[in-house]
């Protein structure tokens, strides 16, 4: 009962810490908020945080509830003296009933410290490396608890992280207000020496330190001067003079012509350079500046005097107006498609848009968003990071960055107002957050930050050859999760061995009409070649829910996850099925494919999947075209149905892999992109937790195996638990390879056993999450 007290006191104490850090302005504030809540809640006299000064040698106090207040930033100690630098020096904790009697106790009398007798002492460490610690005391003698240890130890956890955050947001608030003193000084300044109306001027060629955010899409830091790509001057041109009707037609279809045989050239240029897939959105645009639909409709504006840049202008707003309306988040970015097209033609019109600045040298781009002709335009080896002002994790500028590894934030309003070519940017595209002209201190973090990350991707680097071999020599595979043909070289580059998972709507989707068996053939073919001998995990079309095809209307559904969707349309669309299984299996004759099919609920679908497999291997034989015999199957399991029947239908494959994606969304009835119930889509719930135990005992029983594919997989602490589950498989995003291979080289099986054996009899999610926070301290995760 106490214990459970104790847990939930645990708990309580980091939700309100979360609060704390949502509530607090800044880092002092913070801190005195959190030595106020642990000592309360935890019940001692004292909980203090000493803080490391640069010097890497002096604590310092920084904040304390139960010593004299008045001490607070004065007491200073070197790290070799007292009990607290032990901590520090130890990088561990420091635990005594009895401090006085510490060989290493010393006495500050300012604190009046010496009625305090028990003192427990957790070292704050960021990647390592001490920054900190934070105390507790009581005046009575008492042994700290196991249960209290580990509560601290996860509250240690946090505020690393707050004080770093919070040390650097400080450093900016420093850096702004110093420069508004210097602003100040220097207009008192002007304003004696120079005329008036001089002052404003000057200000405005100041260089402002600025602190903007977005969506982080690409990780990685950089830093470096500004390009900006600003279209906004093809926006003025409904103004354009109007000829005569005539003239403005044939002006319309001589600049289509022109824009046609541009993107030709785009198309090419994107297929050299990133991929073939990546280049086929330029096929959407072909197909849209030869719509006949899209010519009339310029045509007839043309035909009201509206001009040729007028009429284009108002044709492309009503794709844009349609798209931008559409729920779908990839057919909503396809708006940028238009918006695209629309400058191409204007341009071609009488060449009045910006061009694309030609880089001279590495530049970070501002825009206010990339579009697919910027991504042909750019020299990619001169791209230091992307900013744009619109865009979401679908937006080129998001695929794009991705493809190139290069660090990237979207939706960073005002960047093109804030941002001029003399300025320096930081772009970290792993939080969202831009510094604009840093202040030396925030550029000082950053080439640390930097160069933390350079040694670490050289030591994930250095891993990338070697197996996931657990200490005690269990084997595990670690592929890759892959959609575009540009993914292959990221898993390549992160050690993949093989694909888990190959989503293989996405060369659908950028696609303007079914692709053929021969295109899907070559596709699927070039995909293997790029793993072999690694096998590469095809799973069939999975459709419907969020994905959908631009030129395959789906009908409309109140509730499209639980509706007309994946295996769903394949066994209803067979002719889009033959296509797609006839392709993958010519493929199959050129490397190790294992097919897998998503969302099946039960075993009648098996069966007919079965059926119509054999009918077209006959078709295959018949026309006497080889395919390998033994082609594994398998299925995806994503519904509570398939966890429900797992022993029924693994008679019936060869192989499980288990979409936890899908499966939390259907387990606890929460909408994978619903942000208002994102609480309830939670790994961590037991019900998801047992539902994944229950399917890789019942494939491990049938000595069949089993992977896991969702993105849960990709926390180095949920593989520890997974594998301690019994999985040996799993398929991840790539980048999140080499960590969890890390994770793994370091494991014993034992260990793991014990982490998914205990959290298995933990009943809810909050238990959960606390315990795992403090594996991942205890593992140093
Ligand atoms: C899943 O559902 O876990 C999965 C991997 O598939 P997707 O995310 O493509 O639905
Ligand atoms: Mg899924």
């Amino acid at each position: 009962m106490a214990d459970e007290r104790l847990e939930a006191t645990g708990l309580r104490i980091l939700e309100d810490i979360s609060a704390l850090i949502l509530h607090s302005h800044d880092l002092q504030e913070t801190l005195d908020n959190i030595v106020q809540l642990v000592a309360k809640r935890i019940g001692t006299d004292v909980c203090s945080i000493y803080l490391l000064e640069q010097d890497g040698e002096t604590l310092r106090l920084a904040a304390t509830r139960g010593l004299s207040k008045s001490s607070v930033g004065r007491i200073t100690m070197k790290i070799s003296e007292g009990l607290s630098g032990l901590v520090v020096q130890q990088k561990g904790i420091v635990a005594t009933d009895n401090a006085p009697l510490h060989p290493r106790y010393k006495y500050f009398p300012e604190t009046k410290e010496e009625r305090f007798n028990s003192f427990l002492g957790m070292p704050l460490l960021h990647r390592g490396n001490p920054i900190g610690v934070i105390v507790i005391q009581t005046r009575e003698q008492r042994t700290f608890r196991q249960e209290e240890v580990s509560t601290l130890s996860t509250i240690a956890y946090q505020i690393t992280s707050i004080v770093i955050n919070a040390k650097l947001l400080d450093s900016i608030r420093r850096n702004e207000e110093e420069r508004d003193r210097l602003e100040r000084e220097l207009e008192k300044l002007k304003s004696i020496g120079a005329p008036p109306g001089k002052t404003r001027k000057a200000r405005g060629k100041e260089r402002r330190s600025l602190h903007l955010m977005g969506t982080p899409v690409s990780s990685g830091f950089s830093v470096g001067k500004v390009a900006v790509i600003d279209h906004s001057v093809a926006d003025g041109m409904e103004v354009a003079t109007v000829r005569p009707t005539n003239e403005e037609r044939h002006r319309f279809l001589m600049a289509l012509e022109k824009a046609r045989i541009e993107t030709i050239y785009m198309e090419k240029r994107v297929a050299e350079t990133l991929s073939k897939e990546d280049a086929a959105i330029f096929h959407t645009h072909l197909m849209i500046l030869e719509d006949r639909g899209f010519i009339a409709r310029v045509m007839d504006f043309i035909e009201q005097d509206y001009g040729a840049v007028r009429s284009v202008n108002e044709a492309v707003a009503h794709y844009v107006n349609a798209f931008s309306q559409m729920e779908d988040p990839y057919l909503r970015e396809r708006s940028a498609d238009m918006e695209d097209i629309r400058r191409r033609i204007i341009s071609c019109l009488d060449g009045s848009c910006k061009p694309v600045p030609k880089l001279r040298e590495r530049r970070i781009i501002v825009a206010r968003e990339i579009l697919p002709s910027d991504m042909a335009t750019l020299d990619h080896d001169k791209i230091l990071g992307i900013v744009t002002e619109k865009g979401d994790v679908n937006s080129h500028a998001a695929i794009m960055a991705k493809s190139l590894g290069i660090p990237a934030v979207v939706g960073v309003g005002g960047a093109l107002q804030n941002l001029g070519l003399k300025d320096e940017v930081i772009v970290d595209g792993s939080s969202g957050h831009i510094y604009i002209n840093p202040s030396a201190k925030i550029k000082e973090e950053y080439a640390r930050l930097e160069a933390d990350f350079s040694v670490r991707m050289r030591e994930l680097e250095e891993l990338r050859d070697v197996p996931a071999v657990t200490l005690d020599g269990e084997q595990v595979w670690l592929r890759a999760n892959i959609g575009l043909l540009s993914d292959i070289r990221i898993a390549q580059a992160n050690g993949a061995e093989g694909v888990g998972l190959y989503r293989t709507e996405f060369p659908y989707m950028t696609r303007s009409a079914f692709p053929s068996r021969d295109a899907l053939f070559s596709l699927y073919r070039r995909v293997l070649e790029g793993f072999s001998p690694n096998p590469v995990t095809i799973r069939t079309l999975d459709i419907g829910g969020d994905k959908t095809l631009p030129y395959f209307p789906m009908p409309h559904e109140d509730n499209p996850f639980m509706g007309w969707r994946s295996i769903r349309v394949s066994l209803e669309r067979e002719d889009i099925f033959r296509v797609q299984l006839a392709g993958i299996l010519l493929a199959s004759a050129h490397g190790k494919i294992k097919l897998m099919f998503p969302m099946v609920s039960s075993i009648g679908e098996i069966w007919q999947i079965k059926k119509i497999m054999n009918e077209v291997r006959g078709e295959l034989t018949r026309e006497g075209l080889p395919f390998d015999q033994n082609l594994e199957l398998g299925i995806m399991v994503e519904l509570p149905a398939a966890v429900q029947t797992a022993h029924i239908l693994i008679r019936e494959v060869d192989f499980f892999s288990i979409g936890t994606n899908d499966l939390i969304q259907y387990t606890m009835a929460a909408d994978r992109n619903n942000p208002k119930v994102s609480r309830y889509y939670d790994p961590y719930q037991p019900a998801v937790l047992h539902s994944i135990k229950r399917v890789v005992d019942t494939a491990t029983a049938a000595g069949k195996p089993v992977s896991i594919c969702g993105e849960m997989a990709a926390d180095p602490i949920n593989a520890v638990l997974l594998f301690g589950m019994g999985i040996r498989e799993f398929s991840l995003s790539a980048p999140s390879i080499p960590v969890v291979k890390q994770t793994i080289r370091a494991l014993s099986s034992t260990m793991a056993e014990e982490v998914a054996r205990e959290v298995l009899a933990l009943e809810s999610s909050g238990a959960v999450r606390a315990y795992l926070l403090d594996a991942r301290a205890r593992l140093g995760l």
